[in-house]
């Protein structure tokens, strides 16, 4: 625990000048204003900061956009990136007339689900570990000058994103389609570069398990931090996201988490590894279990994969997150837990070690609100538990085979995952009500949420795409 004390002197001994103040909008992006440091007192821990929310994505309307920002001094880390000495904070969002918690305050969700959990009395802990994958590319993105339209001219992407070009380059040591997994240099040029981000990871207090090129061969690389609760790990995952674009940036490189900037190669998931403890032991492991699962571990997996439609929404929650999830490409399309399984849903480590045994959701990708994501999940899981529901009742597994190799008529029998984001908000508006256990989410935050989604996959339906012209231009 840091106290607002520790802050203020950690500001002091490191010359702070400015306070970065930073929330989570709706879809999980990093909003931040910054004041002097003589902002920063004891009181700013208590009374927190007059902010306009009318202009954040998915917070206020105009009529009512007061509202109040209060940070929280665990998250206090000096900023690696200013040019000046600059202390970062991450805020919870209030209202101002009497402090009440704002109900579409991602973080205030995750707080909600966490203290939900306690108070099942199923466990006290529930431990949280993504693996977000991105694409690095050369900063080159040109905005027409109306601002409406963007030109790719980084020459790698935007030949194999070109119709008759996928894998057709191949020179000297660039990698062919696929082939990111995992030679060494010179083929793998971002070692350092993934390096330096690792060091800027830990020396913020983000514990680094391994980093590697992924499969995707233009660029695609993943880095892994460790497991920790869910408040934590949602922080975690949005400063993660800050370092490693920032650290390319510092070389004129770009990330980028969208899940499927390459037409042809993989996508960038976000795979996320979950268990529950409660007095300090863990939940998941009874080594006579089918993959060493305990009864509570099957009962939560049914209940992520009963909901998982629903689920979608908030794991895979962009127009381009159904790209992603095709046959083919490492990313699950089919409802069912397998040990080891690669191509299900739900996969389950092999591990030998009580301690170690979770299980694996594989849809989500780096576009989820991570502070959602993780609640979502554990509200759905836990209602699994909470209805002792099978997954062999529903059809969900175990599936040992290689899913991408079934027969249509054995895929029959499994259900997939939603084709589309409109189809995951439809199956979020039918099915939300273990969402609401315990006020973890709320009505209005739900529908807020799908109306900004919809927006989203109208603003992409409604435009004509590239590979429309030449399929269709000479008709
Ligand atoms: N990139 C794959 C996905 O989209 C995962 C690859 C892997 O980590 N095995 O989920
Ligand atoms: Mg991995
Ligand atoms: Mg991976
Ligand atoms: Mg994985």
């Amino acid at each position: 625990m840091t106290t607002p004390a520790d802050v203020l002197k950690l500001a002091k001994e490191n010359g702070v000048k400015i306070v970065d103040i930073k929330f989570s909008d709706l879809p999980g992006t990093w909003q931040h204003f910054s004041v002097p440091v003589h902002v920063l007192t004891e009181d700013l821990f208590e009374d927190g900061l007059p902010f306009d929310g009318s202009s954040v994505r998915g917070f206020q309307h105009i009529n009512e956009s007061d509202m109040l920002i209060i940070p929280d001094a665990n998250t206090a880390f000096l900023d690696p990136f200013t040019a000046v000495p600059t202390l970062s904070l991450t805020c919870n969002i209030f209202h101002p007339q009497d402090k009440r918690p704002y109900s579409r305050d991602p973080r205030y969700i995750a707080q909600k689900a966490e203290e939900y959990l306690r108070s099942t009395g199923i466990a006290d802990t529930a431990y949280f570990g993504p693996e977000a994958e991105f694409y690095i590319f050369d900063n080159v993105r040109y905005a027409s000058t109306d601002n409406k339209q963007y030109a790719e001219v980084d020459s790698v992407e935007a030949a194999w994103n070109t119709e008759g070009f996928e894998g057709g380059r191949s020179l000297g040591h660039l990698m062919t389609v696929k082939g990111g997994y995992f030679p060494v240099a010179p083929n793998d040029t971002y070692q350092d570069l993934r390096t330096e981000m690792v060091l800027n990871l830990e020396a913020l207090g983000i514990k680094v398990e391994a980093h590697h090129h992924e499969v995707g061969a233009a660029g695609q690389c993943e880095i892994d931090y460790r497991f920790g609760t869910l408040v934590d790990t949602a922080d975690k995952l949005l400063l993660f996201k800050y370092v490693i674009k920032n650290t390319a940036r510092k070389y004129g490189k770009s990330v980028t988490f969208m899940p499927k900037p390459v037409y042809g190669d993989n996508g960038s998931g976000m795979h996320t590894h979950q268990s529950l403890w409660k007095d300090e032991k863990p939940l998941f492991f009874d080594k006579d279990g089918y993959a060493h699962l305990s009864k509570m571990a099957r009962h939560y997996v049914a209940g992520i994969l009963s909901h998982a439609p629903a689920l979608l929404a908030i794991a895979a929650p962009s127009t381009n997150s159904y790209k992603r999830l095709v046959p083919g490409y490492e990313a699950p399309v089919n409802l069912v837990f397998s040990q080891g399984n690669r191509s299900a849903a739900v996969r389950i480590p092999v591990s030998e070690n009580p301690k170690a045994k979770r299980i694996e959701f594989r849809p989500p990708d780096p576009t989820a609100n991570p502070y959602l994501l993780f609640a979502a999940l554990l509200m759905a899981g836990l209602d699994g538990v909470r209805r002792e529901l099978e997954p062999s009742e529903y059809g969900f597994g175990p599936v040992d085979k290689d899913l991408f190799s079934m027969t249509p008529e054995e895929l029959s029998e499994i259900s997939s995952v939603p084709g589309s984001l409109d189809e995951s908000l439809k199956a979020l508006e039918n099915d939300h009500a273990f969402l609401l256990e315990g006020d973890v989410f709320t009505p209005d935050v739900l529908e807020k949420y799908i109306e900004l989604k919809r927006e989203q996959a109208a603003a992409v339906r409604l435009r004509p795409a590239p590979i429309e012209f030449s399929m269709y231009y000479d008709a």
